[in-house]
């Protein structure tokens, strides 16, 4: 940068000085200030992201310092049914098998299923046998159990004991309870893997919105954390946020059943529209954030071009009604060493200026 203050200095020292000179000079000095106080803004947003970094990787440290020690006090109170195969030794989650396997059991005859033994290891011999001849393993001691039992009371020894016909009744009861603890354990299995179904429907659904079907605000926070992660190794990417042009006349001329199917539908165009690998949520209201992977912020604003275009001439149909919607686009390149939370307020401004300059238009963050 050219010294502007020596030049200042040397037309300031002549005692006639050109006035018209010094105020061009001035002029520039006060524009060499400014940039040079957008620079010193940049540099310190830089460093904060920085400092923000450092707090978030000791953060990160100290969580899984206490996940650790969760685990091991886990480990020491593990208590429950945990579906170990007894031959490979991992630890086995299939779904609906043993559900199914066990059902049908149940139907067509009188058998147990135990829980010991997982389908890759089940041998050729139980799998060509049928249904009938399953491992029976955790009923399998009981049954042997009892038959050990019938085996030494039939024999000869025994006949006309006075106690004989009492061991028997206690032998076949015996077999009774085990074969009732069996079903109790099948049950028991069966609450466990609905919990299991129920509580990933409910982490499903506290990452979605009901409306829309799309990712919720929170799920896209989650991917932005990953995003900005991958984008300290290269991986640049772009925020668009996305809002429905005076909305509230919508709801207000055409209620607000009509004004959920407009969202509905901006959800599905940008859902259908957006490219491989980007991920599209509704951040609140009638904003949608779409997050376009590696992406530089020209190629960000020529795609939220094509996708303005389509909503202006998509319709909404609702019962005989058909109506548009228009929407103004803010985007913004997201860079490396500044937060995701900057290049979101990036692109608010831009969508604040796209909304200023008359609504319907998409606007660059880097060209305001
Ligand atoms: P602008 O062009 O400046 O964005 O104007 P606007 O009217 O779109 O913005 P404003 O923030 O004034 O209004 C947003 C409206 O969105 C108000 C609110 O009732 C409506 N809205 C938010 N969520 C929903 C929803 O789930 N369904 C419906 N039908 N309307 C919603
Ligand atoms: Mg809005
Ligand atoms: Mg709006």
């Amino acid at each position: 940068m050219v010294d502007r203050s020596e030049q200042l200095a040397v037309l300031l020292a002549e005692p006639a000085a050109d006035l018209s000179a010094l105020a061009a000079l001035c002029g520039e000095v006060i524009a060499d200030q400014k940039r040079l106080h957008n620079r010193l803004e940049r540099i310190s947003r830089i460093s904060d992201g920085y400092q923000g970094e450092l707090m978030r990787v000791n953060r990160e440290l100290a969580a899984a310092n206490a996940r650790l020690s969760k685990a091991l006090d886990d480990v020491r109170t593990l208590s429950g049914f945990i579906p170990i195969c007894s031959k490979c030794k991992r630890v086995r989650d299939d779904g609906g098998f043993w559900d199914d396997v066990e059902t049908y059991i149940g139907r067509h005859s009188e058998a147990v299923l135990g829980h010991s033994v997982c389908p890759d290891c089940q041998d050729a011999s139980h799998r060509h046998a049928g249904v009938a001849t399953v491992a029976l393993t955790q009923n399998d001691e009981a049954d042997a159990e009892g038959a050990h039992l019938s085996d030494v009371l039939a024999n000869d020894a025994w006949r006309g004991h006075p106690l004989l016909d009492e061991y028997q009744r206690l032998s076949l009861g015996f077999q009774k309870l085990a074969r009732r603890l069996g079903k109790i354990s099948r049950i028991s299995d069966g609450f466990q893997t609905q919990l299991k179904h129920l509580n990933s429907a409910l982490a499903r659904a506290s990452l979605t919105d009901p409306l829309t079907n799309l990712p919720n605000r929170r799920a896209m926070i989650e991917q932005l954390e990953r995003a900005s992660e991958a984008a300290r190794n290269g991986s640049g990417f772009a925020v668009a946020m996305i809002d429905i042009d005076h909305f509230k006349r919508v709801n207000d001329s055409f209620g607000h059943a009509v004004g959920d199917a407009a969202l509905r539908m901006l959800a599905a165009t940008v859902a259908q529209m957006r490219r491989e690998g980007d991920f599209v949520a509704r951040w609140g209201g009638e904003e949608f954030l779409l997050l376009l992977t590696n992406c530089d912020a020209v190629a960000a604003c020529a795609w939220c071009e094509g996708l303005r275009a389509a909503v202006e001439a998509a319709r909404i149909e609702h019962h005989d009604m058909r109506l548009g919607i228009t929407v103004s686009i803010g985007a913004a390149a997201h860079e490396p060493m500044l937060s995701f939370e900057d290049t979101i307020r990036d692109a608010d401004r831009a969508l604040y200026a796209a909304k200023s300059c008359g609504r319907n238009t998409v606007v660059c963050a880097e060209d305001l």
